[in-house]
C-alpha cells in the first residue's frame, strides 16, 4: 500500500470524525466502514472537485450521507440519522479540506460546518446573526436531524455566512455568466433582458423531464459538453433554486473582455501527418517505439484517457505524451480544455510523467529538442539525453510535411 501523506491524513480525518460522530453510538470501526463506503476519497483525489459549487457539493453531500445511513443501518446499528452521518462528513472533510490546501478553494468555501449544540448556541446568542431563525437553533438536537431539517439548518445558516462574507468584504459570487466569444457574440446582453423567458424555460427544463429521471438524465439536463459533471445534476436541485433565487437578474461587476494572448500560428495539422512526423523524429532520435492511444483507467469521473503515446517507465507508472491541436481532435473548446487539464493533473498526481506537445512545435526545433531531451531522460538517461542536446542533427522534418 502507498502510504503517503494522503492515506496519513485520511485515517487522522476518519478518526476525527468518528469520535466526534461517536456520543454513545457506535465503534470507530462501524463509522470508518460508512464513511469509506462513499466515494469521498475518490471525490477529493479529483481536481475538479475542488471547484464544486454549494448546490452541486449539496448533492454529493446528500449522496454520501445516505450511503453512510445505510451502511449503518445494514450493521443493525441503533439511532443512525442524516445528522450523525454529515457530521461525520463535516469532521471529515475540514481534516483533509480546510486543514489541507483546499482551504480556500470553492469546495473549502461551500462545505458545511460540522454542526452541533456549542455551534447552534454560539450563533443564536451572537449578536451580528440577526436571522429569524435564529431562536429555534439552541433546542435543535443535531443526533436526530433528518435529511430535510438537516437541509433547512444549512440553508440558514449559509444565508446568515453570506451576508458575513460580504460584511468582511471576501470576494465571492453567486454566480458568474461568461461569453467564451472573443469580442462577445451579443448572447450575454439578450440572456439578461430576457432572464425571465430564460428562467421559465429552464424550469420547463428542469420539471417536465419526459423520462422522469431521479436527478438528470440526457432528456433533460445531460449534455455532451456538460459531461464531466453529469453525476452532479439534479434537475429536482435546481428547480428548488430557481423556485428560491426567482426569474430576475442584476448585474453587480462586469467583468472586462479579455482576448487570448497568443494567435494559433499555423493551420491545424491532420492527426496522421503529425503522428507520422512525429513517429519519424522519434526513430532518428533513437527512442524506444511507443504504445500510441493506449486506454489508462483513471476511475471516475474522467474515466479513462488514451495519450498520443506511452512509455512504460522503470518503478514508475509511466510516460504519456500528448499531442495536442490536431485537427482530428476537439482541443481548443473551454469544456474540452478543462477536462484535457483535469485528465493530465490526475495523470500526473498517479505519477505518472506527462509530456505535452503542440502541433505546431514539431516544426519548432528548439522546442522539439527540449521535448526530446526530457523524453530521453525519462526514458533512456541523462547522458541520452545530453547527446541529443548536442547533437540536433537527428531533427529533420522532410519536405512532404
Ligand atoms: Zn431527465
Amino acid at each position: 500500500m502507498n502510504y503517503d501523506l494522503a492515506e496519513h491524513r485520511h485515517r487522522f480525518a476518519v478518526w476525527a470524525a468518528a469520535r466526534a460522530a461517536q456520543r454513545g453510538f457506535t465503534t470507530v470501526g462501524n463509522l470508518r466502514q460508512a464513511l469509506e463506503s462513499t466515494d469521498i476519497r475518490a471525490f477529493l483525489a479529483t481536481p475538479q472537485s475542488f471547484h464544486v459549487s454549494a448546490a452541486e457539493f449539496d448533492t454529493v453531500h446528500r449522496g454520501w450521507c445516505s450511503s453512510i445511513v445505510s451502511s449503518l443501518s445494514h450493521h443493525q446499528i441503533a439511532n443512525v440519522s442524516f445528522g450523525r452521518a454529515a457530521k461525520l462528513v463535516a469532521v471529515y472533510l475540514k481534516a483533509t479540506v480546510i486543514m489541507g490546501e483546499g482551504w480556500n478553494s470553492s469546495l473549502g468555501h461551500n462545505l458545511h460546518p460540522p454542526i452541533d449544540r456549542i455551534l447552534l448556541q454560539g450563533l443564536a446568542s451572537s449578536k451580528r446573526i440577526t436571522s429569524p431563525h435564529k431562536v429555534a437553533w439552541p433546542s435543535i438536537n443535531w443526533t436526530q436531524l433528518n435529511e430535510s431539517a438537516y437541509f433547512d439548518l444549512i440553508v440558514q445558516l449559509r444565508r446568515y455566512s453570506r451576508k458575513h462574507a460580504v460584511l468582511t468584504g471576501a470576494q465571492s459570487a453567486d454566480a458568474m455568466l461568461y461569453d467564451p466569444m472573443p469580442g462577445g457574440s451579443g448572447l450575454l446582453e439578450q440572456l439578461c433582458a430576457r432572464f425571465a423567458d430564460i428562467a421559465a424555460a429552464a424550469k420547463q427544463v428542469l420539471e417536465g423531464c419526459p423520462s422522469i429521471c431521479e436527478r438528470s438524465c440526457v432528456d433533460c439536463l445531460q449534455t455532451f459538453r456538460n459531461g464531466f459533471y453529469h453525476r452532479y445534476l439534479d434537475r429536482h436541485t435546481g428547480a428548488a433554486r430557481l423556485a428560491e433565487w426567482g426569474d430576475a437578474i442584476v448585474s453587480e461587476h462586469p467583468i472586462p473582455a479579455r482576448y487570448p494572448s497568443v494567435e494559433p500560428s499555423r493551420e491545424e495539422m491532420p492527426v496522421n501527418r503529425a503522428e507520422a512526423l512525429f513517429r519519424h523524429l522519434l526513430t532518428r532520435a533513437g527512442m524506444p517505439e511507443p504504445e500510441w492511444h493506449k486506454q489508462i483507467d483513471l476511475g471516475r469521473p474522467l474515466n479513462t484517457t488514451a495519450p498520443d503515446c506511452f512509455w512504460p517507465v522503470d518503478e514508475e507508472p509511466g510516460l504519456c505524451l500528448y499531442m495536442d491541436g490536431l485537427s482530428g481532435h476537439i482541443h481548443g473548446k473551454p469544456a474540452t480544455r478543462e477536462r484535457d487539464r483535469a485528465i493530465r493533473e490526475t495523470l500526473r498526481s498517479m505519477q505518472y510523467e506527462v509530456v505535452e506537445i503542440s502541433a505546431t512545435q514539431l516544426h519548432d526545433r528548439e522546442a522539439m529538442v527540449r521535448h526530446f531531451s526530457r523524453i530521453a531522460r525519462i526514458l533512456i538517461g541523462k547522458d541520452r539525453a545530453k547527446g541529443l542536446r548536442d547533437d540536433e542533427s537527428w531533427y529533420q522534418v522532410p519536405q512532404s510535411t
